[in-house]
């Protein structure tokens, strides 16, 4: 990060600070904002995180996750929160359209100065000082960068500990997937050295579950998966009539898209959402093949390599056969 002095210099002073993360915040969004909020908090400054949209229940075990700021649920705050603030972090996000509604606010803040720390391709926000860094596992790692960087005496409290490993943890699909690297690894055993308990991250994520979501995913692998091996592809399709049968929660459906690569022949996985308004899209793919740019060139999306997202304005079933078209013509297997 360029310039960091200066801005280790405009710290000095208590400052207004907002933290913001994208749209449905997964586990790397929630733990970055938080681990930097625990910090900044701690040295002093008036810190508030902002999400653009609500964000699931089973993150509550974050510490201060009650100070996070639903935009949708308090517009009107949160307009004066941004509008005032002196210095903005910018975290696990590459496009301003990814904050949606609340970019316009951050647009209409001439003052603040921007920080990003982010690991998506292709970033598009302008910002004082970055962290830009595609080879980083999550966002999280950024941080536990930007806070080496920023403060080389730092050594993370068992909170920061924990939100930082949640990012680690889910970004990496358990340290299983192509964002795995070693700093993933080393920053884990460090954070062990300062008080994370991994099996009680392990018990909040994946054993504090409703039955409903157990039978959703049932109902969702027998039911609603098309699997077309002779293509390479796996689609899970889940509608509204599922989302109201199985009282859907925001971040129920995190990790379905994974299940169709367990499939020897399946390459590439897409979870297609049916939303109030749009198709919510998200791409997997094996190794070496990018859906980042299927997603950008046919979905309004990014990402990442194997990690990427979209959206589609069409119905369900004309983005299931735009999808199979798409793919038809990409030779996975
Ligand atoms: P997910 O499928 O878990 O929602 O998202 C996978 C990755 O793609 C995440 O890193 C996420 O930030 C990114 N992503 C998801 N949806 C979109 C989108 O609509 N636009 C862009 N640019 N990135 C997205
Ligand atoms: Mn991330």
């Amino acid at each position: 990060m360029e310039n960091i002095a200066v801005l280790q210099e405009f710290l000095k002073t208590s400052r207004n600070i907002i933290i913001t993360t994208h749209q449905k915040p997964d586990g790397d969004a929630m733990g970055s904002s938080l681990a930097l909020y625990n910090y900044l908090q701690n040295i002093g400054h008036q810190v508030r995180v902002i999400s653009p949209t609500e964000f699931p229940a089973y993150f509550s075990y974050l510490p201060s996750c009650d100070e996070v700021w639903n935009y949708l649920e308090n517009p009107s705050l949160s307009q004066i929160a941004i509008e005032s603030a002196e210095l903005i972090f910018c975290l696990d996000f590459n496009d301003l359209g990814r904050i949606e509604p609340l970019d316009s606010h951050i647009k209409n803040n001439k003052n603040a100065k921007i920080v990003l720390l982010d690991h998506h391709l292709h970033p598009k926000i302008e910002a004082t000082w970055s962290l830009h860094d595609v080879k980083a596992c999550s966002t999280c790692e950024l941080v536990y960068r930007f806070l080496s960087l920023f403060d080389a005496n730092y050594i993370p409290t068992k909170e920061v500990a924990t939100c930082i490993y949640t990012g680690i943890l889910t970004d990496t699909a358990s340290f299983s997937n192509g964002a795995t690297n070693k700093k993933a690894l080393e920053i884990t055993a460090h954070l062990l050295d300062c008080g994370l308990n991994i099996i009680d991250v392990q018990e909040q994520l994946n054993q504090n579950g409703r039955e409903e979501k157990l039978r959703f995913l049932g109902n969702a692998l027998f039911r609603n998966t098309i699997i077309r091996e002779d293509i390479g592809i796996g689609i899970i399709v889940v509608d509204k009539k599922d989302a109201y049968r199985f009282n859907l929660q925001t971040g129920d459906t995190e990790g379905l898209v994974n299940y169709p690569l367990s499939i020897k022949n399946v390459k590439v996985s897409i979870l297609v959402k049916q939303e109030p308004k749009i198709i919510k899209l998200s791409f997997r793919s094996k190794g070496e093949y990018s859906v980042e740019k299927i997603c950008r060139e046919h979905f309004e999306g990014g990402g990442h390599r194997n990690a990427s997202g979209g959206r589609s304005f069409l119905s369900v079933e004309q983005t299931i056969d735009k999808i199979i078209s798409i793919f038809e013509k990409e030779h996975l297997v």
